[in-house]
């Protein structure tokens, strides 16, 4: 039996720590202080770090973590060059075998964010450790890929089974469905979703992980084939194109969510 656990990290970055008995991974320790001391509460040895991208607030906790661990360190080949301490580079349709927490890895890659950024995704546990390319109800800023590619990489992401447990690097869900909302107004599932995370935050709780069945019904990044989506976004730059082409919707999106701001209530 694996459990993942989230080890806050910064103003609002979650490290994933998976554990099996006193077998322990990371998923982007960009704090080597708080995984460590993570590590050390449960009892338990590092066997292995994955990495999804190369953004310090993913990979800063490296050095530190180097001092007292000589294990492997997974990540994306095309960004190996920023991320010195790697020592297994990974590209799409690789697999990662952790033997110690009997779990084994699919690598995805999910450019758009980052043009390397890669994801990590489990068939049998139905768990997926997707960085900054998908968040709850919302998705990462276009840093280095285009719309297309990052069109591409939420498409791939959405096709995963319902069941599928999404945990992503941060803690940005009520301001995503805050925009989720602005986008779809009517849809019902945002509002209620909006309420059962709101009690999770007041008492002290993650909001992820996430299902991917709840993020086809309520990310709008994932809906931009959505009649109402593509309109939303159509209407908001006043041009028709989005309302025709996913892709063209989703970079309205995007652009809508670089700038907006929700009201405070
Ligand atoms: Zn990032
Ligand atoms: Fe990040």
């Amino acid at each position: 039996m694996i459990t993942v656990s989230p080890l806050p990290a910064f103003t609002d970055n979650y490290l994933w720590l998976l554990q099996r008995e006193r077998c322990a991974a990371l998923v982007d320790p960009g704090d080597g202080e708080v995984a460590l001391a993570a590590l050390r509460a449960r009892g338990a040895r590092l066997t292995a770090i994955l990495i999804t991208h190369w953004h310090p607030d993913h990979i800063g906790g490296l050095p530190r973590l180097c001092m007292e661990y000589a294990g492997p360190i997974y990540g994306p080949r095309a960004e190996a060059a920023r991320i010195p301490q790697l020592t297994h580079a990974l590209e799409d349709g690789d697999r990662v075998r952790l033997a110690e927490l009997g779990i084994e890895f699919e690598v995805l890659a999910v450019p758009g964010h980052t043009l390397g950024h890669i994801a990590y995704y489990s068939p049998r546990e139905r768990l997926l450790f997707c960085g900054d390319t998908l968040f709850a109800a919302g998705c990462g800023r276009l840093f280095e890929g285009t719309p297309q590619q990052m069109h591409a990489s939420l498409t791939r992401l959405a096709a995963l089974p319902d069941d599928t447990a999404v945990y992503c690097a941060h803690e940005y869900t009520l301001a995503n469905l805050a925009f989720a909302q602005a986008v779809e107004p009517s849809n019902a599932a945002i509002a209620a979703e909006i309420a059962r995370v709101r009690g999770l935050r007041a008492a002290g709780r993650p909001s992820l992980p996430s299902t991917m069945e709840r993020e086809r019904r309520l990310n709008p990044f994932l809906r931009c084939a959505e009649p109402a989506v593509a309109a939303a976004a159509a209407a908001h730059e006043g041009e028709s194109a989005a309302r025709s082409d996913p892709v063209q919707a989703f970079a309205a999106l995007r652009r809508w969510k670089d700038v907006y701001r929700p009201a405070v209530t």
